[in-house]
């Protein structure tokens, strides 16, 4: 129960209104932690209620030490717009009874709205952090009140070149803040040095990192041919599953805005998500997904981060994503909050390798399903290695057909017929006349 943390009688009463019965697990390990005042870092996969594991003890925080002079005091940095936009409207529920302001920053939106946002001195800032050095770049003294300064899925935002911007705008905040730190993983590459940089003798709380089993996420791999054996594969997988809304994944946006036309076609309530498209285009399909007027979104990674939306309960892969941690990402889409959700990866002959990867990142097995009706060619590799990849020729073997071969060719053999000369083509795509040979 959320009575146990002693949390303000206004948190508490938001918590009921949005139906939330007991804290989850990162919930229930974040929660006493951050109230001590101390710096955390924690790795917790989105989907898991790590939002409120920041938000709950922070606004609790604002709420006690009141600082009616303060500019802002809680700072909150995020990856992506959709991530940013999200978190907002989540802080905006759990502040629904208490004197709190939030305000939102992020790219594409109006740069003179946002400056007016600054001047309204909210007690907590979103923001994506480009944006917000933009703003320090003219205003140097935003963050200096900043008591608070939560990075969330620091992993995404390294992996988004973020590192330095992240450590400049944490040096903007003020020396003795806390510092909250959410990663799906500990593993990425630089997360150590910020670590060091920016968090003092954080408490490590570990709750379930990216290896850890997904129970509720039954996750599955089609075999598939070509792309036209996808697409067999997702018309049957869309009209023959049960799902309220379902997610598809491309890796290219391309690729992402076929599948929508093809799907289109196919009469589905369908629409895209790609990073080519303008804010309020972004906006306005993750309004109409969460409405529900949109069954099936077909999305690039942009989406695969942040987006929280309960009714997905089917995701699918058109294509692998190229890492693990993309997988872990685009999978925890559904299956929010402990909810029942299916993971269908379509895997061609060129992506086994990138499966077999995953697996073993993952220290899982994915389950290979067969659709009787539409089985391809491609049975996946005959023998396997340890690894799980296919057992290929040796390199030895290799190198000794291609001497093989080279020999061959090198041999002297009987001399070669001159070829006839071949018909030239006119620039009109018609041949020359052939000259009647005189007899
Ligand atoms: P997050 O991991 O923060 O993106 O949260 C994932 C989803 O879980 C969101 O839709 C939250 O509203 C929901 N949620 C968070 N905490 C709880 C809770 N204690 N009980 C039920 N749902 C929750």
């Amino acid at each position: 129960m959320f009575n146990q943390f002693n949390l303000d009688p206004q948190l508490l009463k938001a918590i009921e209104a949005l139906d939330y019965n007991a804290p989850t697990p990162v919930q229930a390990q974040a929660i006493p932690a951050a109230l001590t005042g101390d710096d955390i870092m924690v790795c917790a996969q989105t989907g898991s209620g790590k939002t409120a594991a920041f938000l709950l003890p922070t606004i609790d925080k604002l709420i006690r030490n009141k600082a009616p002079n303060s500019a802002t005091r809680v700072l909150v940095l995020a990856p992506t717009r959709e991530l940013a936009r999200q978190l907002f409207k989540q802080c905006e529920l759990l502040t629904k009874f208490a004197p709190i302001e939030a305000g939102l920053i992020t790219g594409g939106e109006s740069f003179k709205f946002q400056a007016a946002t600054f001047r309204k001195n909210p007690e907590i800032i979103i923001s994506t952090p480009g944006r917000l050095i933009d703003h320090l770049g003219r205003k140097p003294t935003l963050m200096d009140d900043v008591e608070v300064l939560i990075l969330d899925e620091a992993d995404r935002m390294l992996d988004m070149g973020f590192a330095e911007d992240v450590m400049n705008i944490a040096n903007k905040c003020k020396p003795d803040r806390q510092t909250m730190l959410f990663s799906a993983t500990m593993n990425q590459k630089g997360i150590r040095h910020v670590i060091k940089q920016v968090l003092k003798d954080p408490v490590a709380i570990t709750v379930d990192d990216i290896n850890s089993k997904h129970d509720n996420i039954k996750q599955q791999v089609l075999l598939a041919d070509d792309d036209q054996h996808k697409d067999r594969l997702l018309t049957w997988m869309l009209a023959n599953e049960t799902y309220r809304q379902c997610l598809i994944f491309s890796n290219t946006k391309a690729k992402t805005d076929e599948l929508y036309h093809f799907l289109r076609y196919h009469k589905h309530k369908v629409g895209v998500l790609h990073g080519d498209m303008t804010q309020d285009e972004r906006n306005h399909i993750m309004s109409r997904m969460q409405q529900g007027h949109v069954k099936v979104l077909v999305a690039t990674d942009v989406a695969s981060r942040g987006l929280d939306v309960k009714d997905i309960d089917l995701v699918v892969n058109f294509d692998l994503p190229r890492s693990a941690d993309d997988y872990v990402h685009r999978i925890g889409r559904t299956g929010r909050a402990g909810e029942q959700g299916l993971a269908v990866s379509l895997v061609n002959h060129f992506e086994w390798n990138l499966k077999a990867s995953i697996e073993r990142y993952l220290k899982i097995e994915l389950e290979v399903r067969k659709i009787k009706t539409l089985l391809g060619k491609y049975k996946g590799p005959k023998k396997l290695k340890s690894n799980g990849k296919p057992v290929g020729k040796k390199k030895k073997d290799v190198k000794k057909a291609a001497e093989k071969k080279a020999a061959i060719k090198a041999r002297p053999g009987k001399p070669k017929k001159p070829r006839a000369p071949v018909a030239k083509h006119f620039g009109d795509g018609s041949a020359p006349f052939k000259r009647k040979s005189s007899s």
